[in-house]
């Protein structure tokens, strides 16, 4: 029950208007969320992790599949795996920064 201030009546709880004197219901503000400006923001901090993960992913499947984790052929050339020791560890350690970067940077 909504009772009006300016003439006492009863109105229903969903009523806009009192149905005596028609007289508006103050309309509760929506708060709305309080808005931050950020220097990097949320949404650019998802956006650098999820780049970050796919980099770990990709370093972890490079050390599984072609360090020679499994019981298939791994390319035996001296030239590919000397790329290998150079990339992995640039994709798997720079991946883990990029992600704890990126987690940081979100309240920033
Ligand atoms: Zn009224």
């Amino acid at each position: 029950m909504k009772r009006c201030p300016y003439c006492g009546y009863a109105n229903y709880d969903v009523a806009q208007e009192c149905r005596r004197c028609q007289s508006p219901f103050r309309v509760r503000a929506i708060q709305a969320p309080a808005s931050r400006s950020f220097l990097f923001g949320p949404d650019k901090a998802h956006t650098l992790r999820s780049k970050a993960l796919s980099l770990v992913v990709l370093g972890l499947m490079m050390k599984v599949l072609w360090g020679g984790y499994g019981p298939w052929p791994v390319p035996d050339d001296a030239a590919l795996n000397s790329v290998r020791t150079l990339i992995e560890p640039l994709f798997l350690t720079g991946g883990l920064t990029a992600y704890c970067t990126g987690w940081i940077l979100r309240w920033i």
